[in-house]
């Protein structure tokens, strides 16, 4: 019978979804993904899960609720670093524990610690660890993992293939939306902005779209320590805009009770008030957030963005 392994469609699902999910089937195995969120799973989240942890936290919990019943294992990595000599936030390496401890009768979960501080060879001791559960064969597994990663690699090339120049030929004003990508690629824990700016003839950017490099060469311009990696990218994506000069307006999404953006959004919004003066906005999302007032804000800022052009610079850029 063959074996199924399950992936909460939440937090770094929408950024390495399908390298996982890839590596997986090369290994045989049926991978399930639980559904899209919905009113119910956040709901099953918030109430599983502790007051003080962030929503996007509280949204994985109810995926896994969504899923643990139908699957042979969990995948849920205990991260500790997805970049060399950088970190990511906390959660991600507590959070193996947070579920086996706020939610019973869970199947077998792959909870292998992801840490590329440790050395090159600590990768491959990762990908086998998490492998084994699927084959003992060392070679195979390596070779899914070489054509896993070889599709997520094209994938992320595809993403990035010159969006702003390709841009640049168009009359849309350009909206770039940044944030943590679980926040970005949810339609529903962010309302739809992402459509909703493109239903006012805007055409949206992203970080993802940006080269790797360019992000890690503007980062090193920031006067300080980037410990964290979603700081070192959201940090380099203002200040690669900042200089290019290639946007016509940034909105950054956030979440209630995120620590890291407690500090990351305040020294984007400083580093693009003070050396720039293209229009921003920070945009927090909690679970009462009522689609109404981001539908007005969304609409007031868009509106904003393109009344600038007639009155040239006379509106402030901050609204
Ligand atoms: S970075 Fe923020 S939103 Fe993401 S898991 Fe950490 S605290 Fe939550």
């Amino acid at each position: 019978m063959t074996v199924k392994v399950g992936i909460p469609r939440a937090l770094l699902f929408h950024e390495y979804h399908l390298l996982w999910i890839s590596f997986f089937e090369e290994l045989g195995a049926q991978v399930i993904i639980s559904e899209k969120t919905n009113k119910n799973i956040i709901g099953e989240g918030i109430k599983n899960t502790v007051d003080e942890a962030c929503i996007p936290v509280k949204l994985f919990h109810g995926h896994v609720l969504n899923i643990k019943d139908k699957v042979d294992y969990l995948f849920i990595p205990r991260i500790n670093s997805i970049f060399k000599n950088e970190h990511i936030c906390p959660k991600f390496c507590g959070l193996p524990e947070m579920i086996k401890n706020s939610i019973n009768d869970l199947p077998t979960i792959i909870d292998t610690e992801i840490n590329f501080v440790k050395s090159k060879n600590s990768l491959k001791n990762t990908i086998y660890e998490i492998g084994k559960y699927f084959s003992n064969d060392y070679k195979q597994i390596m070779s899914a993992y070489d054509k896993a990663y070889l599709k997520f690699k094209n994938s992320k090339r595809i993403i990035k293939e010159n969006p702003f120049s390709e841009v640049n030929m168009l009359n849309n004003k350009k909206i770039m939306i940044m944030g943590h990508p679980y926040n970005l690629y949810d339609p529903y824990i962010n309302m739809d902005s992402i459509d909703k700016i493109k239903s006012m003839g805007a055409y949206v950017l992203t970080p993802e779209m940006i080269e790797d490099q360019y992000i890690f060469d503007y980062a090193k311009k920031f006067d300080g320590r980037l410990y964290w990696t979603f700081a070192r990218k959201l940090v380099g994506t203002a200040l690669y805009l900042i200089d290019k000069k290639n946007i016509d307006g940034i909105i950054y999404v956030s979440t209630f009770g995120c620590g890291v953006d407690s500090v990351v959004a305040d020294i984007v919004e400083k580093l693009i008030r003070r050396k720039s003066d293209i229009p921003f906005m920070l945009v927090t999302l909690d679970e009462h957030s009522g689609e109404a007032g981001i539908n007005t804000r969304i609409e007031a800022f868009i509106d904003m963005v393109k009344w600038r052009d007639i009155s040239e610079n006379n509106i402030s850029a901050h609204g």
